[in-house]
């Protein structure tokens, strides 16, 4: 083989960066890679020519031997394509753990967890403030009862892989230099099933729609996830379970809505109840209870019930119920109460009975100059 300029061998600049010769010899070897050229004595030429300029050039030291002294700088024992020892075996890792997808550490064989499900329930504010029992049916995957999850046929059992002898990963020999796999026969587990069990055609897992008892505990709130552990999809080949995640979604409430420890509710009341004030019946999550509206009430004012709120599931003690007011107006009015309601406008004509009204048009006044 003719000794051609490294740089051009990889199409690079001489003054390229280490990432550039890098990329430049990645693609090259993923061109003429003897796995992708079966037989091919040219592109079997092509790789190790690159392989050899990139050793050289991707070594500063190297590099610069060969800056200044060319083919002669170079050690012929580690410049020449085809002697690579260990330092080949180097780059080999670095440029290609990504591209073949590692080793043994990463093979997708052998023993896996099952995959964690997630499961959404729907349960009203009351069980969510008291807590409930739901049952729910969970589509999965489930250890196969037949092979009890080997995937063999009853009575027989998996055998040792007979290609990479149980190791999982083969070594393949290709010209000069050896290519660690995921062996493609028994994909990494070691194991071959001959006789695969009938139920799970050797999956060793069945589609299984499981029905499961959650405890919800009081206080939960929406979005609290509730952890069954081992209860998600079996494992793999003897891999621990997954867990079932189910999340809680809480209905909207006719009365409350929720805040944390507290809840909310808006009470509506009669213009006579918010002048004179009275008092009424208040709906709780565990009954009612009444509240007393003092005279002169008006829209908007809260009032808070302490400890009619909601215990949170993390503790931290009960919250309030916080009721807000709103003055309503009476419709659909008789002939009766319209008479007294003229009569009642006659007699709030000044204002000063409303405070709010009072103030608005004494700035209104101010604001358009009114003398
Ligand atoms: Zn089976
Ligand atoms: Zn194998």
């Amino acid at each position: 083989m003719s000794k051609r300029d490294f740089y051009e061998v990889l199409g690079v600049e001489r003054g390229a960066s280490e990432a550039e010769i890098k990329k430049a010899y990645r693609r090259l070897a993923m061109k003429y890679h003897p796995d992708r050229n079966p037989d091919d004595k040219d592109a079997d030429d092509k790789f190790k020519e690159a392989t050899a300029a990139y050793e050289v050039l991707s070594d500063a030291q190297k590099r610069q031997a060969y800056d200044q002294f060319g083919h002669a700088g170079i050690d012929p024992q580690m410049g020449g394509a085809g002697q690579g020892g260990a330092g080949f075996s180097d780059i080999f890792g670095d440029v290609f753990s990504d591209f073949f997808g590692g080793g043994a550490g990463r093979s997708r064989g052998g023993p896996q967890r099952g995959s964690d499900l997630r499961y959404t329930i729907e349960i009203s504010l009351e069980e969510a403030v008291r807590g409930t029992t739901v049952e729910i049916r969970v589509p999965t995957l489930a250890e196969c009862k037949t092979c009890d999850g080997s995937g063999a046929k009853k009575g027989t059992s998996p055998s040792t892989c007979s290609t990479c002898q149980g190791v999982g990963q083969i070594r393949m020999q290709q010209g000069f230099f050896a290519v660690q796999q995921t062996c493609p026969r028994c994909h990494g587990s070691g194991q071959t099933i001959t006789d695969p069990c009938q139920t799970c055609r050797g999956q060793g897992r069945v589609e299984e729609t499981k029905t499961l008892s959650v405890k919800v505990p009081a206080g939960v709130d929406v979005g609290d996830r509730i952890r069954l552990s081992g209860e998600g999809e079996a494992g793999v080949q003897g891999g621990p379970a997954g867990d079932l995640y189910v999340v809680v979604n809480v209905k909207a409430h006719d009365f409350f809505e929720r805040d944390g420890r507290n809840l909310h509710c808006e009470v509506p009341i009669s213009i006579v109840d918010a002048a004179l004030g009275g008092e009424l019946e208040v709906p709780t999550l565990d009954g009612r209870v009444k509240l007393k509206i003092p005279e002169g009430t008006q829209t908007g004012k809260l009032f808070r019930l302490r400890g009619k709120g909601v215990t949170p599931v993390r503790g931290g003690g009960v919250g309030d119920l916080i009721c807000r007011v709103v003055v309503e107006t009476p419709v659909s009015l008789n002939k009766r109460q319209r008479e007294l309601l003229e009569e009642l406008r006659e007699t709030l004509k000044d204002n000063s009975h409303s405070p709010k009204a009072k103030g608005w048009f004494d700035g209104m006044k101010r604001f358009f100059g009114d003398k």
